[in-house]
């Protein structure tokens, strides 16, 4: 059989969202349990795939089925298309497997036209409201098929109520409108060429197209790329038969949440506007009144509407989100379907649903999003300031939280400003190690390079502090203290605010909302905590964000990046004195003043981490990172080794490198100067031995990573002189204290050759940073200057650096896991790459079997809540 393409509301049900879209699914839903919806049909998102298979066009064979449903909804309604006894309008409206809010678009009235109208003015005895219709349904089609600006129509309407001494489109009669519509009528030839369409039937057409085409315009292309919708899935179209909510004053239209959207109290919420059609409460022309105010004006149809209100939510077990109309008293159903809600929403209307025994505990988990925890966790932007302020810019949310500052140019500046007590905004190029004393002293971070992995990107994210990254935009004058943006000149102490989870940029001053977790906040994630099965452990290389992270309840340290321990100001002369030794005594000198400190921070983190699994990662400085660029900084290192300027300057070039991320960093560096590693692994292990004996409770058992390993040889290389360091300091404590060397797996090599690599690995550690620059051959820092022309091609729809690619990248993560284990059936893995706090990649972990992942401290509640979600998913 050919497959079917169109379905009766009465032939659909909510399972099958897939196909026939979420409104579609639900309107189906509520026909098959008896509520007032006006009946109509849904074409499905195959047939909207179809129509981008066939060039853009919808096929004669389903253009056939949809007229064979308009034939069965005029049986249903007893109604005809273009009849003058009985005309059927219809509304045509898109409805895509998730919710899109106002993403695509809508058609209201179709199927009118001169001789169309003229009957429903004399049969309904209401010509006012018939021209009414008409002028609408112009002004949509000219808009939304044929994409003539709404803008045209506007000025009329506003000519036409100037004309009449009138302010409001209520006042203007049923003669003005007709003038109106011929106006309209005319405005659309001039535009066109062509006279506005009058057979219904091409109008159908036109607008289901029209539909169709919504699923790839911009706006849409950008929601579904924030929230993970797959352009694959196509949209439905619903052909719904009208309900008129601007017949009269006993008509009218309205919107309601079945609880608060945004505080989640259970308490009807929503808007009604009388004698109006569904876009007026959206448009804002008119204010509506308060839901509650309907039950005076319509009470009866309040009266069905509130029990309409309990037997949806009874049904969906989920507050509800609804339209619709109110035609001479009666009421209409036009659409239900799960409500959008603010995150601390979300959490009560969970617990709240739990308590009312509606739904359980698990399926409390899994109905709240988590990529929308960050929210909680971080201040915000007051909303309503938000919506006046224009935007000036945008780049990649590279870490969440709201910012809002006076400009500074400099880290110094940031410390400085922050210090008498100013709140400040970094605009930098690009950050580097020694920003971090300013990036902490800043609101928030503005970078006009890097992409979601970069310095300033992973560091923004370590700290929970706001960050937009890449914003290429941006010309940048640093010498001059000035940037140029949108057409407009920043200079220092300019106000400035960013959204670092939306990415926006925003001209001058919007005060933020500090974050706030309520009791539900626990409750929920305490649920999630037992569905999952994988660990959560985080990424920190400070007590301070190990302890950060271990309050988000993380269960243990997955990557310690001891490079970045040196990034304070009084700390990095002392890990650039290393890199620019020329002798393995210079090298060993510098050593040993790294070593006291690292051991110490070991101990710091080891105490905040409370016996809990911390792996240590050895170091992995990408060399341009670190070695000084200032002229000062480059005298203070000579002065500091005692060596001329020019002798620094010329090691400096010696060590430079044309692609630093590929160059001499991670074990290469260990294998080049062994000393480096033996010296981290005494601080590593005589830290445990320590805290051990301070904690007799705890059973330390340090976990050493070696990065950017790509031959089993090296791995092997690096391990020896691990192991005779380790074995003789335990020894020579009298300790029998364990210890595990493992690597990460983060070049394509190692994937490949990971049955050889785990023979000598403890554990993997999956670093899907560096694994996916190599996998795809491009910079994780440079990737946000191409990938836009990336996302407009369709040829990836996310960031890889944000969102694991699952079909690359992941397989090599999956055939790595599966060849580790089979040659060693003990081997530990996890992943400490971003993806590792994003949902999407965690539901993939979960899948491919890992033991835990490991991600930024503000993303711990994030991963805890998508683990759990994966394993309840699982379980189906
Ligand atoms: C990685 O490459 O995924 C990783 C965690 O290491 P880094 O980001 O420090 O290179
Ligand atoms: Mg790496």
């Amino acid at each position: 059989m050919s497959k079917k393409y169109v379905y009766l509301f009465s032939e659909g049900n909510a399972n099958m969202r897939e196909l026939l879209g979420g409104k579609g699914a639900n309107l189906a839903e509520m026909t098959n349990i008896g509520l007032p919806v006006p009946q109509g049909f849904t074409i499905t998102t195959e047939a909207c795939t179809q129509y981008y298979e066939d060039g853009q066009k919808i096929n004669d064979g389903i253009q056939a089925e949809i007229m064979e449903y308009i034939t069965k909804l005029e049986g249903i309604t007893g109604k005809e298309f273009g009849d003058l006894e009985n005309p059927l309008l219809v509304s045509v409206r898109s409805g895509a497997r998730a919710s899109m809010p106002g993403m695509m678009d809508t058609i209201l009235n179709l199927g009118l036209n001169e001789d169309v109208v003229d009957v429903l003015a004399k049969k309904s005895g209401n010509p006012r409201w018939a021209w009414d219709c008409y002028r609408r349904f112009i002004q949509m089609y000219s808009d939304v098929v044929m994409e003539v600006g709404k803008k045209y129509f506007e000025q009329l309407i506003d000519q036409m109520k100037e004309a009449r001494g009138v302010t409001q489109d209520v006042e203007l009669t049923a003669d003005d409108l007709k003038e109106l519509a011929g106006q309209f009528k005319a405005e659309y030839k001039s535009k066109i060429g062509a006279d506005f369409p009058t057979d219904p039937k091409e109008q159908l057409m036109g607008a289901i197209k029209a539909v169709f085409r919504s699923w790839d315009n911009p706006r849409a292309n950008v929601y579904r790329r924030d929230n993970d919708i797959p352009y694959s899935w196509g949209t439905a179209v619903n052909v719904q038969s009208m309900a008129f909510g601007n017949m009269g004053d006993d008509c009218g239209t309205g919107v309601a949440f079945t609880r608060n959207p945004a505080t989640g109290e259970k308490k009807l919420f929503g808007e009604f506007l009388t004698n109006a059609q569904g876009e007026d409460v959206v448009a804002g022309i008119r204010t509506p009144m308060p839901i509650s105010e309907m039950s005076e004006k319509f009470p009866e149809a309040f009266a069905q509407f509130e029990k309409v209100c309990k037997i949806l939510e009874d049904h969906y077990h989920d507050m509800q989100d609804m339209e619709f109309t109110v035609e001479n008293g009666k009421l209409y159903m036009l659409q239900t379907r799960n409500g959008k809600r603010t995150p601390a929403a979300a959490l009560k209307i969970a617990c709240d649903l739990v308590d009312e025994g509606m739904i359980d505990e698990k399926q409390a988990v899994a109905m709240i999003d988590p990529r929308t925890l960050d929210t909680l966790l971080h201040p915000q932007f007051d909303g309503e300031v938000l919506k006046k302020t224009p935007v000036i810019g945008s780049a990649l949310a590279a870490s969440p939280g709201a910012a809002c500052g006076k400009v500074v140019f400099s880290a110094e500046d940031a410390k400085a400003w922050a210090e008498r007590g100013e709140k400040v905004v970094l605009v930098r190029l690009e950050t580097s190690p020694e920003d971090i004393e300013g990036m902490k002293a800043a609101q928030g971070i503005l970078t006009v390079r890097g992409g979601m992995t970069s310095h300033a990107a992973v560091v923004a994210r370590g700290m929970g502090k706001c960050c937009v990254s890449g914003c290429g935009a941006i010309k940048m004058d640093e010498e001059n203290k000035q940037f140029e943006l949108s057409g407009k000149t920043f200079h220092e102490g300019d106000w400035l605010s960013i959204d670092g989870s939306t990415g926006k940029i925003y001209d001058g001053a919007i005060p933020t909302v500090d974050a706030s977790i309520g009791g539900e906040f626990g409750r929920v994630m305490g649920w999630a905590d037992q569905y999952r099965r994988l660990k959560v452990r985080t990424n920190a290389d400070t007590p301070h964000d190990a302890a950060q992270a271990r309050k988000f309840g993380a269960e243990g340290i997955g990557l310690c990046r001891t490079e970045h321990m040196f990034f304070d100001a009084d700390r990095i002369p002392a890990i650039r004195r290393m890199i620019c030794s020329d002798t393995v005594e210079q090298r060993e000198a510098a050593l040993a003043v790294l070593e006291p400190m690292q051991q110490s921070d070991f101990e710091g983190i080891y105490e905040a981490m409370e016996g809990l699994p911390v792996t240590i990662r050895f170091l992995d400085p990408p060399l341009h990172e670190f070695v000084p660029t200032e002229e000062a900084d480059i005298e203070l290192l000579a002065k500091d080794m005692g060596k001329s300027v020019a002798e620094i300057k010329a090691i400096i070039a010696g060590l430079h490198e044309f692609n630093p991320m590929m160059g001499h960093r991670g074990c290469r560096l260990a294998v080049t100067y062994p000393e480096i590693a033996a010296m981290q692994t005494r601080a590593v292990i005589k830290a445990a031995l320590n805290v051990q004996a301070k904690h007799p409770e705890w059973t330390m058992v340090p976990e050493i990573m070696i990065p950017l390993v790509g031959e089993v040889k090296e791995l092997a290389y690096v391990k020896k002189v691990v192991v005779e360091t380790a074995d003789a300091i335990i020894k020579e404590a009298g300790s029998n204290m364990k210890y595990l060397v493992g690597t990460m797996i983060e070049i394509p090599r190692a994937a490949l050759t990971a049955d050889e690599i785990a023979k000598q690995a403890d554990f993997f550690s999956f670093g899907t940073n560096d694994l996916t620059q190599m996998t795809f051959g491009f910079s994780r820092d440079d990737a946000g200057k191409f990938l836009d022309a990336y996302y407009d091609k369709k040829i990836y729809e996310n960031d890889p650096f944000a969102k694991l690619d699952q079909t690359g990248v992941g397989k090599l993560v999956d055939m790595a896991c599966k060849m580790g284990r089979a040659t060693n059936p003990e081997l530990h893995l996890g992943v400490c790459g971003e993806h590792g706090g994003d949902p999407s990649s965690v539901e993939f972990f979960h899948r491919t079997g890992l033991d835990y992942v490991s991600c930024s401290p503000f993303r711990v509640p994030i991963a805890r809540l998508a683990a759990a979600q994966a394993a309840i998913k699982d379980e189906k």
